[in-house]
């Protein structure tokens, strides 16, 4: 059974104190991934990913950067490189965000070069997918998703599964207040799912974490994870305020406790 993963993109929020005060607090709840099956992963802005790391170390909250470039070094003024993410030994990067794509003119063979990048490093990408409004009410849903699937994963090889996780981010959702339903996200995590065991194997399907983001919060938190097909949230909005967060690790906890039968 896969474990739940929890994961908070903070995009551009919280300063330097703000970021060490969050990752003290998240420090001191004690988040036990092994026990739990929950992994806790907070992204905050570039600038602050030392000090989320020196305030996370003694804890098995994991640092994960919002981006990276897809160049190696250089002339790329304000970029950041997969190397220098290395450096820092974190382990994480989400790549492919809708607003990347909107605000920055991200395309799939752009995510394809950063996530080829990432695994060549042994970092794991969080490659996010998703379609618009626009596109969903025309129907075009599953081959805008399996489009972009193709597109981000042209000549990537994967040999668990295990090297990356995929987000599925309907771009209406995020940070609209307006969530797909549990039925809707099912469905579309089924098709990536489905997508991964024909590309690559139905091991690899098996054991790939699919999160699911778009305005999650603790009233919706945990219908989502009941799905079969959901491993854990992107959380953007959510994930800023520390009892919001905390809240909806705890329900991550009590969902896999109650998925794989255990009593508390
Ligand atoms: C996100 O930024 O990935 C996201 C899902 O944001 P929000 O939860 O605020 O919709």
């Amino acid at each position: 059974m896969r474990n739940i993963i929890i994961a908070g993109n903070w995009k551009m929020n919280k300063d330097l104190d703000e970021t060490r005060d969050f990752c003290s607090q998240l420090a001191q709840i004690g988040v036990s991934n092994h026990e739990d099956r929950v992994q806790t992963l907070v992204a905050p802005a570039f600038p602050f990913l030392k000090s989320a790391l020196c305030a996370l170390s003694n804890s098995q909250v994991l640092v994960a950067a919002q981006d990276v470039s897809v160049n190696d070094h250089g002339a790329f003024t304000g970029e950041v490189s997969v190397s220098m993410l290395a450096s820092l030994e974190i382990k994480h990067c989400i790549i492919g965000h809708s607003e990347r794509r909107q605000y920055h003119n991200e395309t799939d063979a752009m995510v394809n070069r950063k996530l080829k990048k990432l695994l060549s490093a042994n970092l794991k990408p969080i490659v996010c997918i998703g379609e618009t409004l626009k596109q969903r009410d025309a129907g075009e849903t599953n081959s805008i998703i399996l489009s972009q699937l193709a597109g981000c994963f042209e000549d990537v090889g994967l040999n668990t599964g295990l090297e990356c996780v995929i987000a599925y981010e309907p771009v209406w959702a995020i940070g609209t207040g307006r969530t797909a339903t549990s039925i809707q996200a099912e469905e579309v995590h089924a098709l990536i799912r489905d997508w991964l065991g024909k590309r690559y194997s139905i091991d690899i399907a098996e054991n790939t974490h699919i999160l699911y983001g778009g305005s999650v919060k603790a009233e919706n938190i945990i219908e989502l994870l009941f799905q079969k097909d959901i491993d854990g949230a992107l959380i953007g909005g959510a994930s800023l305020k520390i009892d919001d967060f905390t809240f909806m690790i705890t329900a991550a906890k009590e969902v896999i406790r109650a998925r794989s039968g255990e009593k508390k």
